[in-house]
């Protein structure tokens, strides 16, 4: 499938990865508007919110609630879903953007394997 999400997950294509497991991929928005501005994305291909499966939906959840206890934002990000091209959907593969403009964030972040 012609999907740059999918062409990540799938490795075909870089991107800044923050996190991933069997379910989910983490990476940079290549276009930030905040300080921290991830893409929280299933790695299979599903196109809106009526499409996931809960349990992936949940999966992103848990994993939003995880990156900002990690990253210490736990009062202070942001998790938008473009809904469809007329919202503002231009990528067709489902996603959340987590954004944050915490202070102590601008040092930059690292991956998990510390890069
Ligand atoms: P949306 O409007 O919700 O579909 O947002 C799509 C987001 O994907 C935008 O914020 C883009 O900057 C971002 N984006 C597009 N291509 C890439 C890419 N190759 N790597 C990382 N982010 C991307
Ligand atoms: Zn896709």
């Amino acid at each position: 499938m012609n999907c740059i999400f999918c062409q990540i997950a799938g490795k075909e294509k870089p991107a800044k990865i923050y996190f991933e497991d069997d379910n989910l991929i983490v990476f940079s928005d290549i276009l930030p508007r905040a300080t921290l501005h991830l893409l929280l994305c299933p790695k299979k291909h599903y196109a809106t919110l009526l499409d996931i499966p809960d349990d992936i939906l949940m999966n992103l959840m848990e994993r939003a609630r995880i990156i900002s206890r990690e990253l210490k934002i736990e009062d202070n990000f942001r998790l938008v879903l473009n809904n469809g091209a007329k919202s503002g959907q231009i990528i067709e593969h489902f996603h959340f953007h987590f954004m944050s403009n915490a202070p102590h964030l601008s040092a930059g972040i690292k991956n998990q394997s510390g890069r």
